[in-house]
């Protein structure tokens, strides 16, 4: 492996410098050199890059914190004694949260409760911490699936936002940290299970439901984009249902900022996203098998790009208008009670998103009414034709008849479906996992081979990781 030019002379300083020690000084000395590993130049850089980006990050974030706090201190005319409390609070809050970050978290800490989902990369599982006793969703990926189909960006794009968002309609993330094989997100757990598992339950729904979630959706992706970012993998899946039967978006694995630190091209080492095989995320092993469960709603293979617009397909020029194209498939899924481009195979689905003019219809024996089958074709059109503003979609008739949606309230209304929870262990809201279909837990890796060969280190790919929330705690 070769060394930088920098860190040469720095090497032979220090092993000069040795010989002028105590002895029992020399041996810690050696002992830690013998630690010092040898990085290509580029994977430095690489590090230094994303550890300042990062560290600005964090100062901008304190910057931002204490200018709330003023915000809000002024709002209330707290008297100068308080104001000064409040102050000193935050600060050792601050000092506090900086002393966290840097204990190590591990896998240990938590103990496994049940799976709830599996993913392209990795599970999805119940689990408790042991020091608060408090539940969350803990995502795990295999580092080197990951590295081997160049997903470095997309997880660090979820990192960023899922920590970035304080925001009703994302799930939180309260840690992320890492272990010689996996990549760990700890989440807020959202107990009333995904409107895929709803929708394999009920089959269809009316449209009242649909028309919620819809709305919700709306908001949501709206949220979204506002935060500068673009989620590109609105389906299903990615919709959970809060205990009250309000929703959260959850996997931003292919969520983008178009941030550098987001781009492929960077962490693949100048290979182009272009040339990243986003169809591999229809094929892969553990989806493969996930998409049995979809079978059973929509009789044929989903884990299809069922939801993706066709200019990502296309790999053409797309903007955030691509998610609203998502939730018009979404809608059609939910009303007529299976996706508009059904098909036997993903490269079929493929082709019938990409040819989407011939192959979306509402059918008449579906019965929608004009609104409902208009949204749905003002949605899934030609990104120049799309409804992709906010306010023109939120002021769509179907949203204003029979009853206008009140968008300033529906987030404290009451659901039309509330699931039922029986204790707080209670998963039975969430599509059973198949045995056989396991992803980061499972024994045995084939792919470290396959990354030796391609000169790819795994562990090299996700410098600066970790991370912790600062108001860590759920309650
Ligand atoms: P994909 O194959 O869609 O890329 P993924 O590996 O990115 O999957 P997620 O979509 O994040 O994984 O999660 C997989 C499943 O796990 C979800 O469909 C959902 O059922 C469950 N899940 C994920 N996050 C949570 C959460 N915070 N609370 C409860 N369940 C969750
Ligand atoms: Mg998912």
């Amino acid at each position: 492996m070769s060394t930088t030019p920098l860190t040469q002379p720095l090497q032979q300083q220090h092993e000069a410098s040795l010989h002028q020690l105590p002895q029992s000084q020399q041996q810690h000395q050696q002992r830690s050199a013998s630690t010092i590993r040898h990085v290509p130049a580029a994977a430095c850089k690489f590090y230094l890059e994303h550890h300042f980006e990062n560290l600005m990050k964090h100062h901008h974030e304190r910057i931002k914190r204490r200018q709330k706090l003023e915000e809000e201190m002024n709002k209330v005319k707290l008297s100068e004694q308080a104001q000064e409390q409040l102050r000193q609070l935050l600060s050792m809050k601050e000092s506090r949260h900086l002393r966290m970050k840097r204990s190590k978290l591990n896998v240990g800490m938590f103990h496994k409760h049940a799976l709830l989902g599996v993913g392209a990369f990795g599970e999805v599982h119940l689990v408790r911490k042991k020091d608060n006793d408090q539940l969350y969703a803990m995502k795990t990926l295999r580092k080197s699936q990951v590295a081997l189909r160049n997903q470095a960006a997309h997880v660090n794009a979820e990192r960023d936002i899922l920590g970035e968002a304080d925001n009703e309609w994302i799930v939180k993330l309260y840690y992320s940290f890492q272990d010689e094989k996996n990549l760990y997100f700890v989440m807020e757990y959202i107990p009333g299970g995904d409107l895929m598992s709803l929708l394999i339950k009920k089959g269809i729904f009316e449209e009242n439901l649909s028309r919620f979630y819809m709305a919700e959706m709306t908001l949501a992706i709206e949220s979204v984009h506002r935060m500068g970012f673009c989620h590109r993998d609105i389906k299903p899946d990615n919709v959970l249902l809060c205990s009250n039967g309000h929703i959260k978006l959850t996997d931003f694995g292919l969520c983008t900022g178009f941030r550098w630190s987001h781009n492929s091209t960077y962490w693949n080492g100048g290979i182009p996203e272009d040339s990243v095989d986003m169809s591999n995320d229809y094929t892969s092993k553990p989806l493969e098998r996930r998409k049995r469960r979809h079978r059973r709603h929509c009789q044929s293979l989903v884990g299809t790009p069922n939801y993706i617009a066709p200019e990502i397909l296309q790999r053409r020029h797309y903007t955030k208008s691509c998610d609203w194209w998502s939730l018009g498939v979404i809608a059609f899924e939910m009303m007529v009670g299976h996706p508009p481009f059904l098909a036997r195979s993903p490269a079929e689905t493929q082709h019938k998103v990409i040819n989407w003019r011939q192959f979306l219809h509402v059918p008449p024996a579906a019965r929608l009414r004009q609104e409902a089958s208009d949204i749905i074709y003002r949605l899934c059109a030609d990104p120049g034709e799309r409804l992709s503003d906010p306010a023109n979609i939120k002021a769509h008739p179907f949203f204003c008849t029979p009853d206008p949606v009140n968008w300033d309230t529906l987030l404290h209304s009451t659901a039309p479906y509330v699931p039922l929870i029986r204790d707080e262990l209670d998963t039975s809201n969430f599509d059973p996992v198949e045995e056989d279909a396991r992803g980061a837990d499972s024994d045995g890796d084939d792919t470290s081979e396959q990354l030796a060969q391609d000169g790819i280190n795994p562990h090299e790919k996700f410098p600066d990781f970790t991370y912790r929330r600062f108001f860590d705690s759920i309650y």
